[in-house]
């Protein structure tokens, strides 16, 4: 163990002496339950101690003996981010464990709910539609506010009320300095601003103020196709992704899989007739279907995210890379031909799949409307894709770590070629290799230099974290 990271732990045993609360390398199963936390395997590696905190106070407590003793750090909520390192470490350093800051509540007039940065969207969600509301925020329950926020955050109807950041009212943050501040538009602007999608670079964020919304109403269903349909698969997502920019109730993802291609259709309503855009789909006829993964349902947001948490339920190592682009036929061909031939070599048990998550000018028009954030979005209908290899815990890693590079690098290139990249890349779905703070363009990267140096001049984040996607190495 590193002496910094000891002693941390240690100073850290003395300040939370109550039973359980930092726990260090012991060889219990409580122990290995802690490293195990994370949602990809990949993560599950053993840091020198972790500390659970209760409170902001706690927090920062916590984050002072980090600095004084030098130690390295990571903060995690759920540990959804499958890059290694982002919410888990190695023995150099100490995990913040942050899931506890969960907190819940209503402004008076009911148009921000205060919710702290540990809670969970399917937690978030159903406290708030409990009072008949709703915010934007992920697609799966399981998923929490803080990275999903911090990294921009695509929910299931991204065009409605645009990404998750750009729904923030107020991000109270706590600075290295020990100081707890609030981020809006009128204090503090410039990081409020750099908070919505600039990740962890300028302090912890204890609790997200949200723009609330009356109760949105969702028709989705969830099918799965034949994968010898790609073409004309690839046809009706590319028609829905075109009626996306004329109907911001919209939502769709397509999912290329090991053996089926799921294809979910949402709706900001609950119409009595199936909204005509997803014709395309309903076209396809009954050989090209499957089965109806999650048949036509009417529910909200809540009961969508929490039949989308089912499916990503069990336990693997995960890699993960993003690219985006604009959206024609011959490109997604590219794209499928490309992904079939990189699936050819990996292990049998190594399942490479990829999805197309469109992002349209209702999106990019909600979050202008909301003061605009730091992600530089390119100003066209893109398409956010995603590359994920997961594979079991005694699989070849490097192989499945260079299939997802092999994606993403290549799928630059053909992009490019036919004049469809775009530079930005999505946080939630980057590898950590992968330059997203840079995608957000030059002068959103020194303005988000210049907010980490006003509100961090000691660099505190920069030199003490352990991973993400910080300024010091990312841009
Ligand atoms: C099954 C699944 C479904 C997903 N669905 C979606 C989706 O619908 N849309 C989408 O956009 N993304 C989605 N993602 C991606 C997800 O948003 C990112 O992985 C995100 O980073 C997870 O955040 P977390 O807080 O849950 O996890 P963590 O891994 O605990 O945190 C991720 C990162 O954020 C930092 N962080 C977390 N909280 C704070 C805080 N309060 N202050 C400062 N830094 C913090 C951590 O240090 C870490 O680097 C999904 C991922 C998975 C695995």
């Amino acid at each position: 163990m590193a002496i910094s990271a000891a002693q941390a732990v240690s100073e850290l045993k003395l300040a939370f002496p109550e039973h359980r609360k930092v726990i260090s390398p012991d060889g219990t199963s409580e122990f290995e339950e802690t490293v195990a936390r994370p949602w990809s395997q990949t993560c599950w590696t053993s840091a020198a101690g972790y500390v659970f905190l209760s409170d902001t106070q706690e927090l920062k407590k916590a984050l002072e003996i980090v600095k004084k003793t030098g130690s390295k750090f990571t903060i995690r909520t759920t540990g959804h981010n499958p890059n290694y390192g982002f919410s888990s470490a190695d023995e150099t350093s100490v995990v913040l464990d942050i899931r506890q800051l969960n907190s819940k509540e209503l402004s008076s007039d009911k148009t921000v709910a205060q919710v702290g940065s540990g809670s969970t969207w399917g937690e978030a969600y159903t406290w708030l539609e409990e009072q008949k509301l709703s915010a934007i925020g992920g697609r799966d329950q399981d998923v929490g506010l803080g990275g999903f926020l911090l990294g921009g955050g695509m929910g299931a109807l991204p065009n409605l009320h645009g990404l998750g950041a750009d729904g923030i009212k107020n991000f109270e943050v706590l600075l290295a300095d020990g100081r707890l501040i609030n981020a809006n538009s009128k204090e503090n602007s410039d990081l409020y601003r750099s908070l919505k999608g600039g990740g962890s670079n300028f302090g912890i964020v204890t609790r997200f103020d949200l723009e609330t919304h009356p109760l949105i109403n969702v028709q989705y269903t969830i099918n799965l196709y034949k994968p010898d349909s790609y073409i004309e698969i690839i046809k009706a997502t590319i028609a829905v992704q075109e009626a996306m920019e004329n109907d911001p109730k919209i939502g769709l993802f397509t999912n290329f899989n090991n053996g089926f291609v799921a294809v979910g259709l949402f709706y900001a309503d609950t119409p009595a007739e199936r909204p005509s855009a997803f014709e395309p789909f309903d076209k396809l006829g009954q050989e090209s279907l499957m089965m109806a993964a999650v048949p036509t349902t009417n529910g909200t947001i809540l009961s969508l995210a929490q039949a989308m948490g089912m499916v990503h339920a069990e336990t693997k190592k995960r890699f993960v890379g993003s690219v985006t682009t604009g959206f024609s036929q011959d490109l997604y061909e590219e794209i499928h031909k490309l992904w079939t031939e990189t699936c050819k070599s990996l292990p049998a048990d190594h399942v490479l799949h990829y999805t197309i998550q469109p992002f349209g000018k209702g999106g990019l028009q909600a979050g202008k409307d909301r003061g605009g954030n730091t992600m530089g979005h390119e100003d066209a209908p893109q398409c956010w894709w995603v590359f994920t290899c997961e594979w079991p815990k005694e699989g070849n890693d490097d192989a499945a770590k260079k299939a997802v590079d092999t994606m993403t690098e290549t799928v630059q290139s053909l992009a490019k070629e036919r004049e469809l990249l775009l530079n930005f890349k999505c946080m939630s779905f980057a590898s950590s290799s992968q330059k997203v703070l840079g995608s957000y363009g030059a002068e959103n990267v020194k303005n988000m230099q210049d907010v980490a140096a006003k509100y961090d001049p000691e660099g505190v984040f920069q030199k003490l974290q352990y991973g993400g996607f910080l300024l010091r190495d990312n841009v």
